[in-house]
């Protein structure tokens, strides 16, 4: 577990990184048009930085994301990268690896998230709020992705320990945590296809957390059963090639 829990917080400073050297010197023309309705801006300008608290356990860093503001119409953006929830201190990877720990089956829900250095009950939350959306979800990816890639091939492991689904107290709820290392797996599949498709390299080894880019996927496409954040905070930004 330690193992796992030292390599993300590695890759989290690296994007980190990565997102703060796109937003200084990167080519952010992609963003510049103005996605207000009714706007047609094609050159917003850059406008300051909205400094956010990342933390990954013990670690903690602030991360500078990059607003942009439109002459025409007055609006601003924030630039989020897709790793980082809207209004979470945890980004998405983190909570995607402490919930795959935990429900893989070797800890319960304390020392997965003692290693993970997070309070147990937002653990519980992660887990139960994802369980609950987990069964919708892999069926949502499962089209989209043979909308993405016809000849795309699933090999699905089912990793859910049998420990865990015996504490579910509702068939619903063990269904959904059987659910969850299927929807990483599926996302993760979809965005891989995606990438063949826009004709971007395999990610790869480097592809960590592959529930951020499903929640930006699905909100793009309409279909997240979430709270949408369109036009307000956050629009998709591509990883740095
Ligand atoms: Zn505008």
């Amino acid at each position: 577990m330690l193992s796992t829990v030292n390599e993300i917080v590695a890759r989290i400073k690296q994007l980190i990184e990565e997102y703060e050297h796109w937003a200084r010197q990167g080519d952010i023309s992609a963003h510049r048009p103005c996605p207000a309705e009714g706007c047609d801006c094609r050159f917003r300008h850059r406008h300051g930085w909205v400094l956010r608290d990342v933390a990954c356990g013990g670690w903690e860093a602030s991360i500078g994301l990059l607003r942009l503001f439109c002459p025409q119409c007055g609006a601003t953006e924030t630039l989020c990268p897709e790793w980082l929830r809207p209004h979470a201190l945890y980004p998405w990877p983190w909570q995607e690896a402490a919930v795959l720990e935990y429900v893989g089956g070797a800890a319960g829900y304390r020392p997965v998230a003692a290693a993970f250095g997070v309070d147990y009950t937002l653990l519980w939350g992660w887990v139960r709020r994802l369980a609950v959306v987990a069964v919708d979800l892999v069926a949502v990816v499962v089209r989209e992705l043979l909308e993405q890639d016809p000849a795309a091939r699933l090999d699905l492991v089912p990793v859910v320990h049998g420990a865990v689904l015996h504490k579910a107290r509702t068939p619903e709820k063990r269904q959904g945590l059987a659910h969850l290392p299927l929807l990483t797996q599926t996302a993760e599949t979809l965005r891989e296809a995606c990438r063949r498709r826009a004709g971007l390299p395999a990610d790869g080894a480097e592809s960590i957390g592959a529930l951020g880019w499903l929640s930006r996927y699905l909100e793009a496409h309409g279909i997240w059963p979430g709270r949408s954040h369109r036009g307000s905070h956050s629009r998709p930004v591509p990883a740095p090639p």
